[in-house]
């Protein structure tokens, strides 16, 4: 009978959707150090299955966590028996999962006959598709290049604007965590913004002119898909640990950055597991050699979701930088720009003190590499939604998040080094 159901559970595992049922994520403020401590010590024991999707850093900043039904009840007990205040943010997340690929389905059906929305979450099939058709329809401005290929043998498709020869360029990656899927969107709707823009926009043209762009809309794409088709909440890559039944590598936490320090962990079964050793990921390896290889690369920046900040290094040390005043004026420039579109508010600063400490981190590597010009986004929204941040607001993030870029790629064009 028991070994019945170990298989039961392991085909399950193997075949099924994982539904997140009856999970709720809670919304907590820590008032103290103490309570911080609490909540780390929640953390820590992995047989509740919580996950954070904003962890806890310092007293009074929100803390958003993700608790499996089984869990609810000790989880309550434990914030309650400490004082500790919550509210629940999401009721139920299966709900809103139901709604996201309903429409998901919906829109599959209206796009047979009124082409790619670019206001809409796409497969990975999808999305290569669509990079394709760019390629295809501006011919003399967009290519496409294979960079590498995942774990389990995707390719590393990359848009390349160009408007001829090696200029020196900006990189622009973006789904390095698999569930941040506005990101991904978000950097489809930017290449059709920079592609038909081209001649019309001055500001955009002129970048054109004197640099390219290299445009990396799935950076994780074993990630993508299996979000997509098993575990909705998947962050990770899917490469296979050697002594360990878990899968996948954090791989924000896998770069040569001050490699295995505070922020990430050891644990393969965690979520921001950093790794057997650094760029063991090929999906960051991959990438890490492309810029190597290229030699010119001016600014280096990344997509993530959410929280709407806009971060530069370091985030495995909290030592300020040398370019701190220029990077920090920037940014904070840049945050101007796309909060003036629909009043988005965004907090700028050095990631070590907006979020957290947090080694292996890729624009710390750039940085460290060269590229002076490195910048991490965490695009919409604040919790209200978090990861599933519904598809009518993808054009608006894109538009907003466009004003924001605009802004650093002129400065980096200007400012040649
Ligand atoms: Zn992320």
């Amino acid at each position: 009978m028991r070994w019945i159901l170990l298989l039961g559970a392991l085909i399950g595992q193997i075949y099924c959707r994982e539904t997140f049922v009856g999970h709720q994520v809670l919304e907590i403020i820590p008032r103290n150090e103490e309570q911080i401590q609490n909540l780390e010590q929640l953390e820590a024991q992995d047989h509740l299955e919580i996950d954070f999707w904003r962890s806890p850093t310092v007293p009074e900043q929100t803390v958003h966590v993700r608790i499996p039904f089984s869990s609810l009840q000790d989880v309550k007990i434990f914030l309650e028996s400490q004082g500790i205040a919550y509210s629940v943010m999401i009721k139920d997340l299966q709900v809103l999962l139901d709604e996201e690929n309903e429409e998901m389905l919906m829109n599959q059906r209206q796009e047979r006959s009124s082409g790619f929305n670019f206001g809409a979450y796409h497969s990975l099939d999808e999305i290569f598709q669509e990079m394709d058709q760019l390629a295809a329809a501006y011919p003399t401005l967009v290519s496409k290049l294979q960079i590498g290929s995942s774990f389990e043998n995707r390719p590393m498709n990359v848009l390349k604007f160009s408007t001829g020869g090696n200029k020196p360029a900006i990189w622009l990656d973006a789904g390095i965590h698999s569930r941040e899927w506005v990101t991904q969107a978000t950097a489809l709707w930017t290449a059709n913004k920079i592609a038909s823009d081209y001649g019309k926009d001055p500001s955009i043209t002129s970048l054109l002119d004197t640099m390219d762009i290299f445009l990396l809309p799935v950076t994780n794409p074993d990630g993508y898909v299996f979000s997509q088709t098993k575990n909705r909440m998947w962050r990770k890559t899917r490469s296979k640990i050697p002594g360990s039944l878990c899968f996948g590598v954090d791989p924000n936490r896998n770069w040569d950055a001050g490699f295995g320090g505070p922020g990430a962990s050891n644990n393969p079964c965690s979520d921001s597991y950093h790794g057997p050793s650094a760029n063991s990921e090929v999906e960051v390896q991959s990438i890490v050699e492309f810029i190597k290889s290229h030699g010119n690369i001016k600014a280096f920046i990344t997509l993530h979701s959410y929280s709407q900040l806009l971060m530069y290094p370091y985030g495995y040390k909290c030592t300020k930088l040398d370019d701190f005043d220029e990077l920090n004026i920037l940014a904070n420039s840049a945050a101007q720009a796309l909060t003036s579109l629909y009043g988005t508010n965004y907090k700028v600063g050095p990631i070590c003190s907006i979020i957290y400490q947090a080694s292996g981190g890729s624009i710390d590597w750039s940085y460290d590499y060269g590229i002076k010009y490195s910048f991490a986004f965490e695009l919409r929204d604040t919790g209200l939604h978090g990861f599933l941040l519904p598809a009518n607001q993808i054009i608006p993030t894109a538009e907003e998040t466009w004003l924001g870029l605009k802004t650093i790629m002129e400065h980096v064009r200007d400012h040649p080094y």
